[in-house]
């Protein structure tokens, strides 16, 4: 049986992502900062490193450097200097000679290899080296891990702790990113109080900001929050044409499917351009794309579970491209699903699941339970999406399944 939802003329999801991505033409204001406050921008120019990394040879064990054509014809070396960490050999190590070292410590000219210190022994100025060793031993060498104009990070990478400090080791502290992006919620229902205020009968907490704006602050923007507007054609008008004039994108909640309050869809069409579809996708169907007079505009479902996958899946990676962002591509997994999922063919579905390896090694996929576009904890206690394709029916336990882990904007 085919679903109610999948009437003639539902677009594609993946069809209804590349339109709103071609259509979005990414931001070009670039300003610089310092690196401490670096996590999270996104680069606007490559970079390369001002220097090799490690910047000199160097020991990777406490023991002794020296050149490995010494101990052809002896394996007796004359202690000539030592060579600690921040305190290098400032000589040069001459043939028969060797140079006590620790690790991390400047390899001195002249030495080539090093012997870790279990296997010499040290009789006076005399060291004796048990073993032989082949050149290079031990040794760390200039460039190693980054080698000095490498292109370390590339424009258009969002920067990770990590990243900043590789950066630092670089000893960069200046970045050219890209400037902030500055995003309007608006969340649109009668029905919806804002925490602190009682409840009257047939109402809820408005909940859709504070979800969104924890998974936009992944993307480090700035957020202007217009709270709840009333499904009023006036008010939602004036809310539209303020959050445009101030923010790069507005992203909206509800109001956005075919019932009597549902003024979004007639507002933005006298505003801008609008594209509204009905997208084969389950949460999720009514979404909204298009362009206010100076911004980009998102109207999501208002059910939390719709408004949240359609958030990550559509609205993230398009707020990605505007800051020139590069997204990696999902992560994706066959698992053997551990229950029966009811689907009707017509729709792909994001069903929220838990991956996990069982005893034997094989990745397994449960479901978080019922799938209801209300039930946020379906999200929270997930930690991926079981894609199933448009044309699938119902799966049986047992059978392999596609699932896509979370990124990081749920966390
Ligand atoms: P709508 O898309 O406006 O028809 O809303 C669909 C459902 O989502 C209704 O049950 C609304 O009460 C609920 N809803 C809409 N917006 C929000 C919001 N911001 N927070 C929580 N629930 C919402
Ligand atoms: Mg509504």
């Amino acid at each position: 049986m085919v679903d109610c939802c999948s009437a003639p003329g539902l677009m594609p999801f993946a069809q209804a992502l590349e339109t709103m991505l071609s259509a979005i033409t990414p931001i070009t204001d670039v300003e610089t900062i310092t690196l401490k406050d670096g996590l999270g921008r996104v680069l606007a120019a490559d970079i390369a490193s001002p220097m090799n990394v490690p910047p000199h040879n160097n020991s990777a064990m406490d023991g002794y450097a020296f050149a490995q054509a010494s101990l052809t014809t002896q394996e007796y070396l004359t202690l000539a200097g030592r060579s600690m960490a921040g305190q290098p050999f400032e000589g040069t190590c001459a043939k028969g000679e060797c140079i006590r070292i620790m690790t991390g410590a400047k390899l001195p000219d002249g030495c080539d290899s090093i012997e870790m210190q279990e296997n010499c022994q040290a009789e006076g100025e005399s060291i004796r080296f048990l073993e032989k060793r082949k050149q290079g031993d031990h040794v760390r060498y200039a460039g190693e891990d980054i080698a000095k104009g490498h292109i370390v990070f590339a424009k258009g990478r969002r920067l990770s702790a990590v990243d900043i400090g590789v950066l630092a080791s670089l000893g960069i502290n200046e970045l050219q990113v890209f400037r902030k992006l500055t995003i309007a919620l608006i969340a649109t229902g009668d029905e919806l109080k804002a925490l602190g205020e009682p409840l009257g009968n047939g109402d809820i907490y408005e909940s859709n900001s504070y979800a969104l704006t924890g998974m936009l602050q992944n993307l480090n923007v700035n957020i202007i929050d217009f709270g709840v507007i009333q499904d009023d054609e006036e008010a939602i008008r004036q809310a539209f044409i303020d959050a445009d004039k101030q923010a790069d994108a507005v992203i909206s909640s509800g109001g956005v499917s075919v019932g009597d309050a549902d003024y979004t869809k007639m507002v933005l069409e006298q505003l801008g351009e609008i594209a509204f579809w009905k997208i084969a996708m389950k949460p999720g169907k009514p979404f909204a794309f298009g362009k206010l007079p100076n911004s980009y505009f998102f109207g999501l479902p208002g059910n939390p579970v719709s408004a949240m996958v359609t958030a990550d899946l559509l609205a993230m990676p398009a707020l990605m491209k505007l800051q020139n962002c590069h997204a990696k591509p999902a992560t994706t997994f066959k698992a053997k699903c551990l229950s029966d999922l009811r689907k009707s063919p017509g729709r792909m579905d994001f069903q929220r699941g838990v991956l996990s390896q069982n005893s034997a090694g094989e990745l397994t996929v449960g479901t978080t339970g019922s799938q209801g576009s209300g039930i946020l904890t379906s999200i929270a206690f997930a930690n991926c999406y079981i894609v199933l394709p448009s044309e699938q029916g119902r799966v049986n336990a047992g059978e392999m399944v596609d699932v896509r882990l979370f990124e990081r904007f749920y966390s």
